[in-house]
């Protein structure tokens, strides 16, 4: 008969907390259920998987400063008549977009819900195990600026280019005349064929000459962006909250008009 003392020690020591914390009780389920040796390894290793899994997907979820709530799953598709649903779950489950460093630009007035699919679509990509970062567009500006003045921006961009998936919402925010958005261009250049952006805008390229410092940079940040891409337009009619405040509007006019009545 072995000495079983040390098991504990000897698991901990292996860095195997899920084991650790079960396997005296599964012991006893595979015992009392006739399970073979290698049955109650499998579940011990099962559940140290899972575990693993779960926590690297909530440490994942946690660190991607992704707007909670803006899933697939709260997305009404029915209300957007231009937008692919099959296109967006396709691009929501297929890894091969991210393996490929390609892009995706999400165009649409706001209200449209370009945020909420950006948002959606990165967060089922983290349960396959790809890394996301939800930033607006004028913060990563200035982080990267001051970076820039700290002489640090190769060390800033090259954190970022860690992250497969970088989500730089409202584009059109970064004003040149308000910040020095060469910085932009830079991180575009840099991720070019190497890892993924998703970017939100509220204007059309024709208008991105608002963004960068001069028209050269604005069309070299396009160029680079589009070269591998998927492109979204999001027409006026699908505003989502517009619809959703008229609709609002509407019963509550319906409510004041049965009040008159009675
Ligand atoms: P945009 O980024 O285009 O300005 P948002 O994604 O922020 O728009 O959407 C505005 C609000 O409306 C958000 O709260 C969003 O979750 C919601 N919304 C937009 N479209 C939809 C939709 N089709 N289904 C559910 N909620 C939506
Ligand atoms: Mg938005």
């Amino acid at each position: 008969m072995h000495n079983i003392a040390t098991l504990p020690l000897l698991i901990k020591q292996l860095g195997l907390p899920s084991i650790y914390s079960r396997w005296e009780e599964l012991a006893e389920t595979a015992q009392t259920q006739n399970w073979t040796y290698p049955q109650y390894l499998k579940s011990l290793c099962e559940i140290e998987v899972s575990t693993r899994y779960q926590s690297r997907v909530q440490r994942h979820l946690k660190e991607s400063k992704l707007p909670p709530g803006k899933t697939l799953a709260t997305f009404d598709f029915k209300s957007m008549k231009s937008i692919n649903p099959a296109q967006i779950k396709a691009l929501s489950e297929d890894v091969g977009w991210v393996k490929r460093a390609e892009n995706i630009i999400i165009f649409g007035p706001s209200g449209v819900g370009k945020t909420h699919i950006a948002a959606a679509i990165a967060d089922r990509l983290i349960t396959q195990g790809i890394r996301s970062l939800f930033i607006s567009t004028t913060t990563l500006v200035q982080q990267l600026q001051l970076a820039r003045q700290a002489y640090k921006l190769p060390e800033a961009i090259n954190k970022l280019a860690r992250i497969p998936i970088l989500i730089l919402d409202d584009i059109g925010y970064a004003k040149k005349d308000e910040a020095e958005t060469s910085v932009l261009f830079e991180l575009i250049a840099e991720r070019y064929e190497t890892s993924s952006i998703i970017i939100t805008a509220n204007q059309p390229f024709s208008e991105w000459n608002n963004i960068f410092p001069d028209n050269m940079m604005a069309v070299a940040a396009i160029d680079r962006l589009v070269h591998h891409s998927t492109i979204i337009n999001i027409e006026q009619v699908d505003s989502y909250r517009k619809n959703q405040a008229s609709k609002t509007a509407a019963s509550l006019a319906a409510n004041a008009n049965k009040i008159r009545e009675s």
